[in-house]
């Protein structure tokens, strides 16, 4: 069987949802363009395909603990909307598959995402949550405090608010450098997740013991993602989804070029997300 990652290769590939089912998330703060919302019948499809190809889906620890072998993925969810314990978790159940919510912690509680309540749900129904940040800012923007404190109270806020430990985060925007890398090592956390478009590797057992951090990519799940490229993409058949990695790339690109903030404005004004400099706090 060329390019699968069966047997003991420790490939997976990351999924970057957003929200599931029903309508995007629609505060006056924030807005989540309907590309980034898959519907429920394709998420149980695509969960359903996952079970049928024997695809393991992973918790973080076995993933920082190296437990990676046969064909196996991981299954996230940035920003902490309210479908995903509406609409995700009774799919996620059904078939018996594992799954992360990353959760902007500013937001919690304020429109089209969760409250503590709902977040506990999410617990309860054997989610891992983990921390997006509070403000849900680039990271790269902010000096060193700001993103210390970003990363700290969130982490503070999310293991007293649900009693779980909190060692993993996913930057906002997918920003983030060598600084912010280390000031999150400094802060605790020991799984990074980014938005590369990129398959990953776990660490054989200790391998990865003092190199800080261990960074995973992830490809963003969007509306028009087909069941087909999904398959082909848990397979790790990463070129199956090749569109959305030279997407990635040319994003990239243009980021370089015209600096964070403007890509930022312009990212507002394409994808519709609209995000306040300091997000009222609801918790
Ligand atoms: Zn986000």
């Amino acid at each position: 069987m060329p390019s699968s990652n069966a047997g003991n290769s420790g490939r997976f590939a990351g999924l970057m949802y957003h929200e599931v089912g029903g309508m995007p998330a629609r505060g006056p703060e924030r807005r989540l363009s309907p590309h980034y919302v898959v519907e429920t019948a394709a998420f149980e499809a695509q969960m359903a395909a996952l079970h049928a190809a024997r695809v393991r889906t992973l918790s973080l620890s076995e993933v920082l603990a190296g437990e990676v072998s046969g064909p196996a993925t991981l299954v996230t969810f940035d920003d902490g909307l309210e479908g995903n314990l509406h609409n995700a978790l009774p799919v996620l159940q059904r078939h018996a598959q594992r799954a992360t919510v990353f959760v902007a912690v500013g937001f919690v509680g304020s429109e089209g995402h969760l409250d503590w309540e709902g977040l506990r749900a999410l617990v309860a129904g054997g989610v891992e949550v983990h921390s997006h940040t509070w403000s849900h800012r680039p990271l790269q923007t902010l000096v060193d405090a700001e993103v210390r404190d970003e990363l700290r109270r969130s982490r503070r806020d999310l293991e007293d608010g649900l009693g779980v430990p909190v060692f993993a985060a996913s930057f906002p925007h997918g920003s983030f450098d060598a600084r912010t890398v280390r000031i999150a090592a400094e802060e605790g956390y020991r799984l990074l997740c980014t938005s590369e478009a990129r398959l990953n590797r776990a660490h054989a057992p200790g391998e990865g013991a003092g190199t800080g951090p261990m960074l995973v990519g992830r490809f963003a799940m969007t509306s028009s993602m087909t069941v087909r490229q999904f398959e082909r993409l848990v397979a790790g058949q990463a070129l199956a989804v090749l569109p959305v990695r030279s997407g990635q790339l040319a994003r990239k690109t243009v980021k370089r070029l015209i600096g964070i903030q403007t890509y930022r404005r312009l990212y507002r004004l394409v994808f519709g997300i609209r995000e306040p400099e300091h997000p009222v706090p609801h918790a």
